[in-house]
C-alpha cells in the first residue's frame, strides 16, 4: 500500500500473547508508534540489525483509516475504517526490554512488511489473520478474540491522536510469534483480503 501517514500500535491485545511474553492484558490498550520509513512492500527483505539479538515476527490485522477521526465513539471510528492491510510487526526483543521505550525496537528500516490494501467488504469483528514462516503456520488470530476490539481501540487512539485519511492502525498480535534468522520466509495474511510475504537477510 501507499506509505501511510502515521502509523499508530498495539501491544498486548490477545490475551494468550500477552500469556507467552509472560505479560497481562493491560487495563487500557498500550499504544507506540512505528515511523514511517519501517514500511517495506511484499516481496522486499526484511533486514536484521548485526547488533539487534533476537528478532520476531508478529503478524497483524492493519486497518487503513478513511475520514478524519478525533474524540470520535467506537462506531463513528467503525464506519470511518477504509481498508484492511496485511502487517508484520518486526520486532526486536532485546532492545524491546532493553531501551525502556520501542524506538528501534520496532522502528528500525524494513520492520513493517505490509500488503496491499483490501477495500472489498469486511466485517472488523469477524476478520482473521494468520502467520507462516518458512510455510508453517505459526499464528491464526481471529479480531473477536482481541482483549480490545478494534472500534473500542481506535476510539481508544482518537481520544488523544487525531487519525487522518490513509493512517495506518496496527491492532496487536495473537500468539505464536517466533525468532527469524537470514534466509527465512514470513507471509502474513489477512484471510481474504491482503498478503504480505518477506524474505530475510541479515545486514
Ligand atoms: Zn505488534
Amino acid at each position: 500500500m501507499k506509505t501511510p501517514g502515521k502509523i499508530v500500535c498495539v501491544g498486548r491485545n490477545y490475551l494468550e500473547h500477552a500469556k507467552e511474553m509472560g505479560n497481562d492484558v493491560p487495563k487500557e490498550p498500550l499504544l507506540f508508534l512505528k515511523p514511517p520509513s519501517t514500511v517495506i512492500a511484499s516481496g522486499e527483505a526484511i533486514e536484521l540489525p548485526a547488533d539487534a539479538g533476537r528478532i520476531d515476527f508478529e503478524g497483524e490485522i492493519g486497518v487503513v483509516i478513511g475520514t478524519r477521526l478525533r474524540k470520535a465513539t467506537a462506531a463513528e471510528c467503525a464506519a470511518g475504517v477504509r481498508g484492511i492491510v496485511a502487517a508484520n510487526d518486526v520486532s526486536a526483543r532485546e532492545w524491546q526490554k532493553e531501551d525502556g521505550q520501542w524506538a528501534r525496537a520496532k522502528g528500525s528500516d524494513t520492520f513493517l512488511p505490509l500488503g496491499d490494501e483490501s477495500n472489498k467488504p469486511f466485517d472488523l469483528a469477524d476478520l482473521t489473520v494468520v502467520t507462516r514462516h518458512n510455510g508453517v503456520e505459526k499464528q491464526r488470530g481471529r479480531s473477536a478474540d482481541m482483549a480490545f476490539s478494534i472500534p473500542v481501540l481506535l476510539e481508544y487512539v482518537t481520544r488523544y491522536i487525531t487519525l487522518e485519511p490513509g493512517d495506518l492502525v496496527l491492532t496487536g498480535t495473537p500468539a505464536g510469534v517466533a525468532q527469524i534468522f537470514q534466509g527465512d520466509m514470513v507471509e502474513v495474511e489477512v484471510l481474504g483480503h491482503s498478503i504480505v510475504r518477506s524474505t530475510v537477510a541479515a545486514l
